[in-house]
Protein backbone atom coordinates (compact mmCIF):
# COMPACT_ATOMS: atom_id res chain seq x y z
CA UNK A 1 0.00 0.00 0.00
CA UNK A 2 1.78 3.61 -0.87
CA UNK A 3 -0.69 6.15 1.04
CA UNK A 4 -0.40 9.53 -0.52
CA UNK A 5 -1.85 11.97 1.76
CA UNK A 6 -4.13 12.19 4.64
CA UNK A 7 -6.91 14.80 4.94
CA UNK A 8 -7.52 14.33 8.60
CA UNK A 9 -11.14 15.48 8.09
CA UNK A 10 -14.15 15.59 5.72
CA UNK A 11 -18.08 16.47 6.13
CA UNK A 12 -19.02 15.70 2.89
CA UNK A 13 -16.83 12.93 1.55
CA UNK A 14 -18.66 10.18 3.40
CA UNK A 15 -22.68 10.63 3.35
CA UNK A 16 -24.26 12.06 6.71
CA UNK A 17 -21.00 10.97 8.39
CA UNK A 18 -17.52 12.92 9.74
CA UNK A 19 -14.95 10.73 7.94
CA UNK A 20 -11.29 11.27 7.64
CA UNK A 21 -9.89 10.95 3.41
CA UNK A 22 -6.91 8.39 2.93
CA UNK A 23 -5.40 8.42 -0.48
CA UNK A 24 -3.41 6.16 -2.36
CA UNK A 25 -0.84 6.21 -4.74
CA UNK A 26 -1.42 4.79 -8.74
CA UNK A 27 -4.20 4.96 -10.95
CA UNK A 28 -4.08 2.74 -14.15
CA UNK A 29 -6.18 5.29 -15.75
CA UNK A 30 -5.10 8.43 -17.07
CA UNK A 31 -8.49 10.60 -17.30
CA UNK A 32 -6.99 13.68 -18.55
CA UNK A 33 -9.26 16.18 -16.08
CA UNK A 34 -8.24 14.06 -13.12
CA UNK A 35 -7.89 16.57 -9.79
CA UNK A 36 -5.31 14.49 -8.05
CA UNK A 37 -1.95 14.12 -10.77
CA UNK A 38 0.56 13.84 -7.99
CA UNK A 39 -1.70 10.30 -6.86
CA UNK A 40 -1.48 9.57 -10.69
CA UNK A 41 1.88 10.15 -12.14
CA UNK A 42 4.63 8.97 -10.32
CA UNK A 43 7.17 11.46 -11.42
CA UNK A 44 5.13 13.74 -9.34
CA UNK A 45 4.64 11.30 -6.14
CA UNK A 46 6.11 11.95 -2.42
CA UNK A 47 7.31 9.41 0.04
CA UNK A 48 4.89 7.51 0.72
CA UNK A 49 2.90 8.29 4.54
CA UNK A 50 3.97 4.78 6.80
CA UNK A 51 1.16 2.91 7.57
CA UNK A 52 1.62 3.43 10.72
CA UNK A 53 1.36 7.19 10.96
CA UNK A 54 -2.05 6.55 9.50
CA UNK A 55 -3.08 4.16 12.86
CA UNK A 56 -1.06 6.43 15.06
CA UNK A 57 -3.92 9.06 13.98
CA UNK A 58 -6.54 7.33 13.58
CA UNK A 59 -6.21 6.19 17.42
CA UNK A 60 -6.93 9.14 18.38
CA UNK A 61 -9.47 9.88 16.15
CA UNK A 62 -11.85 7.14 17.63
CA UNK A 63 -14.81 8.30 18.99
CA UNK A 64 -14.43 11.73 16.67
CA UNK A 65 -14.80 10.29 13.64
CA UNK A 66 -17.50 8.24 12.11
CA UNK A 67 -15.43 6.99 9.30
CA UNK A 68 -12.69 6.81 6.90
CA UNK A 69 -12.71 6.94 3.17
CA UNK A 70 -10.13 5.43 0.89
CA UNK A 71 -9.42 6.81 -2.62
CA UNK A 72 -7.57 7.19 -5.10
CA UNK A 73 -5.67 6.85 -7.14
CA UNK A 74 -7.16 3.72 -7.45
CA UNK A 75 -7.03 1.94 -4.14
CA UNK A 76 -7.79 -1.72 -5.83
CA UNK A 77 -4.38 -1.42 -6.95
CA UNK A 78 -2.97 -2.29 -4.12
CA UNK A 79 -2.81 -5.91 -2.49
CA UNK A 80 -3.38 -5.20 0.81
CA UNK A 81 -6.42 -3.04 0.59
CA UNK A 82 -8.66 -5.30 2.01
CA UNK A 83 -6.38 -5.85 5.31
CA UNK A 84 -6.27 -2.22 5.78
CA UNK A 85 -9.89 -1.96 5.41
CA UNK A 86 -10.62 -4.76 7.83
CA UNK A 87 -7.96 -2.97 10.40
CA UNK A 88 -9.38 0.09 10.38
CA UNK A 89 -13.27 -1.17 10.73
CA UNK A 90 -11.75 -3.05 13.90
CA UNK A 91 -11.34 0.15 15.36
CA UNK A 92 -14.94 1.15 15.11
CA UNK A 93 -14.62 3.06 11.99
CA UNK A 94 -17.00 2.58 8.82
CA UNK A 95 -14.82 2.33 5.77
CA UNK A 96 -16.10 3.97 2.19
CA UNK A 97 -13.87 3.19 -1.05
CA UNK A 98 -13.93 5.14 -4.16
CA UNK A 99 -12.93 2.57 -7.45
CA UNK A 100 -12.78 3.35 -10.75
CA UNK A 101 -13.92 -0.36 -11.67
CA UNK A 102 -11.62 -1.33 -13.19
CA UNK A 103 -10.70 -4.98 -10.75
CA UNK A 104 -13.94 -6.71 -10.05
CA UNK A 105 -11.97 -9.70 -8.69
CA UNK A 106 -10.58 -7.05 -5.76
CA UNK A 107 -13.95 -5.74 -5.18
CA UNK A 108 -15.15 -9.13 -4.97
CA UNK A 109 -13.27 -10.09 -2.02
CA UNK A 110 -13.43 -6.47 -0.07
CA UNK A 111 -17.50 -7.22 -0.29
CA UNK A 112 -17.15 -11.13 0.38
CA UNK A 113 -14.84 -10.23 3.73
CA UNK A 114 -17.10 -7.29 4.63
CA UNK A 115 -14.06 -5.16 4.75
CA UNK A 116 -16.58 -1.90 3.29
CA UNK A 117 -19.31 -0.15 4.60
CA UNK A 118 -19.95 1.93 1.32
CA UNK A 119 -19.06 1.97 -2.09
CA UNK A 120 -18.77 4.82 -4.88
CA UNK A 121 -17.70 3.84 -8.62
CA UNK A 122 -16.84 6.40 -10.78
CA UNK A 123 -18.90 5.90 -14.33
CA UNK A 124 -16.05 7.90 -16.80
CA UNK A 125 -18.03 7.37 -20.19
CA UNK A 126 -20.63 4.56 -22.15
CA UNK A 127 -18.45 1.77 -22.54
CA UNK A 128 -17.46 1.69 -26.40
CA UNK A 129 -15.55 5.34 -25.18
CA UNK A 130 -13.96 4.47 -22.33
CA UNK A 131 -10.32 4.05 -23.45
CA UNK A 132 -10.69 6.97 -25.29
CA UNK A 133 -11.87 9.02 -22.25
CA UNK A 134 -9.53 7.16 -19.58
CA UNK A 135 -6.36 7.61 -22.14
CA UNK A 136 -5.64 3.75 -21.06
CA UNK A 137 -6.89 0.34 -22.50
CA UNK A 138 -9.92 -0.62 -20.71
CA UNK A 139 -10.97 -3.89 -19.78
CA UNK A 140 -14.96 -3.38 -20.00
CA UNK A 141 -16.05 -6.27 -19.12
CA UNK A 142 -14.40 -5.56 -15.82
CA UNK A 143 -15.82 -2.93 -15.46
CA UNK A 144 -19.71 -4.03 -16.29
CA UNK A 145 -18.69 -6.95 -13.91
CA UNK A 146 -17.77 -4.52 -10.97
CA UNK A 147 -21.20 -2.04 -11.64
CA UNK A 148 -23.38 -5.78 -11.45
CA UNK A 149 -21.30 -6.93 -8.27
CA UNK A 150 -21.86 -3.19 -6.29
CA UNK A 151 -25.49 -3.55 -7.33
CA UNK A 152 -25.85 -7.15 -5.98
CA UNK A 153 -23.24 -6.68 -2.86
CA UNK A 154 -25.61 -5.41 0.18
CA UNK A 155 -23.35 -2.43 0.76
CA UNK A 156 -24.76 1.11 0.26
CA UNK A 157 -23.25 2.65 -2.59
CA UNK A 158 -23.46 5.23 -5.34
CA UNK A 159 -22.47 5.46 -9.11
CA UNK A 160 -21.17 8.87 -10.48
CA UNK A 161 -19.84 10.79 -13.54
CA UNK A 162 -17.60 13.97 -13.46
CA UNK A 163 -18.94 15.74 -16.73
CA UNK A 164 -16.48 18.01 -18.88
CA UNK A 165 -17.66 20.06 -21.94
CA UNK A 166 -16.64 18.69 -24.89
CA UNK A 167 -15.85 14.89 -23.82
CA UNK A 168 -19.16 13.52 -23.94
CA UNK A 169 -22.45 14.23 -25.43
CA UNK A 170 -25.66 14.54 -23.67
CA UNK A 171 -26.63 10.75 -25.72
CA UNK A 172 -23.41 9.65 -24.44
CA UNK A 173 -24.43 10.64 -20.76
CA UNK A 174 -28.07 8.80 -20.90
CA UNK A 175 -26.09 5.82 -21.98
CA UNK A 176 -24.15 5.57 -18.74
CA UNK A 177 -27.36 5.59 -17.08
CA UNK A 178 -28.78 2.91 -18.98
CA UNK A 179 -25.64 0.97 -17.94
CA UNK A 180 -26.43 1.40 -14.52
CA UNK A 181 -29.88 -0.25 -14.70
CA UNK A 182 -31.91 0.44 -12.15
CA UNK A 183 -29.40 1.59 -9.86
CA UNK A 184 -29.85 3.28 -6.53
CA UNK A 185 -28.12 6.13 -6.35
CA UNK A 186 -26.10 7.99 -9.53
CA UNK A 187 -24.53 11.43 -9.28
CA UNK A 188 -23.42 13.89 -12.12
CA UNK A 189 -20.80 15.98 -11.31
CA UNK A 190 -19.89 19.07 -12.47
CA UNK A 191 -15.99 19.83 -13.24
CA UNK A 192 -14.43 21.86 -11.62
CA UNK A 193 -11.44 23.82 -13.16
CA UNK A 194 -8.18 23.27 -10.95
CA UNK A 195 -5.36 21.31 -11.70
CA UNK A 196 -5.99 18.51 -13.65
CA UNK A 197 -3.20 15.51 -15.05
CA UNK A 198 -3.55 16.92 -18.42
CA UNK A 199 -2.68 20.48 -18.25
CA UNK A 200 -4.85 21.69 -21.46
CA UNK A 201 -7.54 20.76 -19.31
CA UNK A 202 -6.60 23.23 -16.07
CA UNK A 203 -9.73 25.33 -17.40
CA UNK A 204 -12.17 23.16 -19.13
CA UNK A 205 -15.63 23.51 -18.14
CA UNK A 206 -18.41 21.41 -17.35
CA UNK A 207 -21.53 21.11 -19.42
CA UNK A 208 -23.59 24.18 -19.08
CA UNK A 209 -26.82 24.44 -16.26
CA UNK A 210 -29.44 23.92 -19.02
CA UNK A 211 -27.80 20.58 -20.41
CA UNK A 212 -27.54 19.83 -16.81
CA UNK A 213 -30.92 20.34 -16.26
CA UNK A 214 -32.16 18.77 -18.79
CA UNK A 215 -30.09 15.75 -18.06
CA UNK A 216 -31.96 15.97 -14.89
CA UNK A 217 -35.41 15.77 -16.09
CA UNK A 218 -34.84 12.76 -18.14
CA UNK A 219 -32.16 10.90 -15.62
CA UNK A 220 -33.87 11.87 -12.11
CA UNK A 221 -36.83 8.97 -12.49
CA UNK A 222 -34.80 6.07 -13.47
CA UNK A 223 -32.62 5.95 -9.77
CA UNK A 224 -33.52 5.89 -6.15
CA UNK A 225 -31.74 8.92 -5.92
CA UNK A 226 -30.14 10.91 -8.39
CA UNK A 227 -28.89 15.08 -8.19
CA UNK A 228 -26.44 17.10 -9.22
CA UNK A 229 -23.20 17.99 -7.68
S1 LIG B 1 -9.80 10.60 -12.20
FE1 LIG B 1 -9.02 8.95 -13.54
S2 LIG B 1 -6.77 9.17 -13.48
FE2 LIG B 1 -7.59 10.33 -11.73
S3 LIG B 1 -7.55 8.92 -10.02
FE3 LIG B 1 -9.60 8.75 -10.93
S4 LIG B 1 -9.48 7.07 -12.41
FE4 LIG B 1 -7.35 7.69 -11.90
Amino acid sequence: MRIGAIQKFSMIDYPGKLSAIVFTQGCNFRCPYCHNPELVDSAKFLDPIPKETLFTFLKKRVGKLDAVSITGGEPTLHKDLPQLMKNIKKMGFLVKLDTNGSNPEMLSKIIAESAVDYLAMDIKAPLEKYSQITRSQVDTLAIQRSIQLIKKSGVDYEFRSTLVQDMLSKKEVLQMGSLLGNAKRYFLQKFVPSKTLNRDFAEATSFSNQKMDNLQQILQNNFQEFAIR
